[in-house]
């Protein structure tokens, strides 16, 4: 969860230039990973996945969420240099990471996310200005009643495809669907994160995060 969040801020964000550096020390790459399927070693995107989740499997990923940001928005469980600030426009908040994991899910009219969320309509405009103004979610051309998710906040996929695998191994038990299909080889995604730089597995024992290495 921690690499993806890192990733996203990274690339999506102006402050990402400024944070440690990903290594892999299996061939010296430096920088993001990417997503692939244990199951089929396919690397995956939002497109290539089914996402299956009610409300109940929503709260208990972005509570997972939440409970992690009250760390502090300098992230102090991992480093202070890995500020977490902008992915928590996206997720911090409780209503924010269920209506982006609903919009990853697939859901684009106001409805959609008022009735599966339950959610007042006073504030579910303000979560999805919010998210507008954070660009997270856009409106695709010509339609001002559809939120759609902006390259941005479709890059989000790797923090939510690895908060759902923490949540399933976390709480059993929760209640309501909560899975990713792997669209092409037909298993339940269970993600790994693979080097762009050689095409191998990316995990705690062959990769660091290390401060950036100054300009000359
Ligand atoms: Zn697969
Ligand atoms: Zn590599």
């Amino acid at each position: 969860i921690l690499v993806c969040i890192w990733s996203w801020q990274r690339e999506w964000t102006p402050e990402g230039a400024w944070q440690p550096d990903l290594v892999h020390d299996v061939c010296g790459h430096r920088g993001p990973a990417v997503i692939r399927c244990g199951s089929c070693g396919t690397v995956v995107t939002t497109h290539d996945t089914d996402i299956e989740m009610d409300a109940e499997a929503i709260w208990t990923v972005t509570s997972g969420a939440r409970r992690r940001s009250t760390r502090g928005p300098a992230g102090k469980s991992v480093s202070a240099d890995m500020q977490f600030n902008a992915v928590m426009e996206a997720l911090g908040d409780r209503w924010s990471g269920a209506i982006t994991g609903l919009a990853l899910a697939g859901a684009r009219r106001f409805g959609e996310f008022r009735s599966a969320l339950d959610i007042s309509p006073t504030t579910l405009t303000d979560r999805l200005a919010r998210l507008c103004a954070a660009q997270i979610l856009g409106h695709p051309s010509g339609t001002d009643r559809q939120y759609r998710l902006t390259h941005r906040g479709r890059a989000l996929f790797g923090v939510f495809v690895f908060l759902i695998r923490w949540s399933t191994q976390a709480f059993p038990e929760a209640p309501g669907p909560l899975r990713i299909l792997h669209r092409e080889c037909g298993a339940i995604l269970h993600p790994e994160l693979q080097c762009r730089g050689c095409d191998g597995p990316v995990d705690r024992h062959s990769a660091r995060i290390e401060p950036m290495l100054p300009h000359p």
